[in-house]
């Protein structure tokens, strides 16, 4: 995991800041981060601070990024940090943290109750990521599994469309919020947080910041286990992917792509990015795959089997092929994914077949990731 700048300020994030309700990064007190072969200097704006707070800041800051470095594997020789006298600035507004109190968790792993942490990513928009994380989602739920969905995707949140959750309010209990209970699924998604018709513009440290609080102020497991948590990532190579890899200890990611060269090349950059940041990947998805028309004959469209000759190419299994159905997309949009697993009628039996199949690959992918990872080791007592 690399030790930089971005790193230090992730570190930031989990200090509170002494006067204002908001950690130092959401509050616009850092000011400046410098870092350079294993030393790191920070500059905090603290006006009005006494010299307690301002001691304490200083002393918890720079824990925060021992800590990180400690949690990395980098050398870190010294840390300066340096308090000014400066007035904070907040980032513009438009999509601030959720105003609620954060939640102390173990930095080395907020999620400490569920067993498989799986994220879904794509190398670019459109290719159906967040259809497949839906319907993965679900599909694990129908077999008896505990599961969450995570809407990633701050930029372009899917989840309320795709869920069915405009009718839904939402609920905060403590300082948790709840998750919204539906198709079997406990889900969150930062799309019922904001208002849905702004854009959602979130500069690094605000887009760091949303995902730490979907992450671990829902109550994914409320005192009991979850089997699954699958994470709707925005497409691409961003940020998020990278607090992603430095909070949370993930079983591995699905990539998704439809067969064309050109989303091949996004998905190989995508799978690439998380190989670097030491994430396994579970496998590859060709999404729209092939076409079923009303003479029922199947139409390939878009190369099928592009994606697997990709995944071939890169080493990496491949979990199986959705084809394009209408009714995928109607339900989608209706928020009913339940349904394209209970339509029983033979155009819909394709889909139905591609989604179980994907599912059962997914199951094994992750049980066979957990082993590698040790997760899995009998443990041995000696009384
Ligand atoms: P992404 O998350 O990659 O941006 P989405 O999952 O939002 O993509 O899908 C984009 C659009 O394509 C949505 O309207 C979705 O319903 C539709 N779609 C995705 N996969 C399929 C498919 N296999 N057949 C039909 N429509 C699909």
């Amino acid at each position: 995991m690399p030790f930089d700048k971005d790193a230090i300020r992730l570190a930031l994030t989990r200090v509170q800041h002494p006067a204002l309700k908001a950690d130092i990064v959401a509050a616009g007190a850092v000011q400046k981060i410098a870092y350079c072969d294993g030393f790191a200097s920070v500059k905090l704006a603290g006006a009005n601070l006494h010299a307690d707070q301002r001691r304490g800041l200083e002393q918890q800051a720079v824990a925060a990024i021992r800590l990180l470095a400690q949690q990395s594997g980098a050398e870190l020789a010294d840390v300066h940090v340096e308090i000014t006298s400066d007035v904070p600035t907040p980032p513009a507004p438009g999509h601030r943290p959720i105003p609620i109190a954060p939640r102390e968790t173990d930095p080395a792993n907020p999620l400490p109750d569920v067993r498989h942490i799986i994220a879904v990513g794509a190398g670019k928009g459109g290719v159906g990521k967040s259809t497949v994380a839906v319907n993965l989602a679900v599909g694990l739920a129908r077999r008896g599994h505990s599961v969450g969905l995570m809407d990633g995707d701050i930029y372009g949140p899917s989840l309320p469309t795709m869920l069915g959750l405009s009718a839904f309010e939402t609920s905060v209990r403590g300082n948790m919020l709840q998750p919204f209970l539906v198709h079997g699924i406990k889900a969150m998604t930062i799309g019922k947080l904001v208002d849905p018709e702004k854009p959602l513009i979130w500069r690094g440290p605000m887009a760091h910041g949303a995902f730490k609080q979907l992450v671990e102020q829902t109550e994914w497991c409320g005192g009991g286990e979850l089997d699954y948590l699958v994470i709707d990532l925005p497409p691409g190579t961003g940020d998020v992917s990278l607090t992603m890899a430095q909070m949370l200890k993930l079983t591995g990611a699905v990539v998704v792509c439809t067969p064309q060269r050109v989303a091949q090349d996004d998905a190989v950059r995508a799978a690439r990015m998380f190989q670097q940041l030491g994430i396994e990947i579970l496998g590859v998805v060709e999404n729209m795959s092939w076409f079923v028309g009303d003479d029922g004959k199947e139409y390939d469209l878009f190369g099928r089997g592009g994606a697997q000759l990709m995944a071939q190419r890169l080493g990496l299994s491949f979990l199986g092929a959705v084809p394009i159905n209408t009714a995928l997309r109607e339900n989608s949009d209706t928020g009913n994914p339940t349904h394209n697993f209970t339509d029983t009628s033979p155009r819909n039996r394709p889909l139905v077949q591609a989604l179980e199949t994907l599912t059962t690959n997914l199951e094994n992918q992750a049980a066979l990731a957990s082993m590698r990872m040790g997760a899995s080791a009998p443990k041995l007592s000696i009384s």
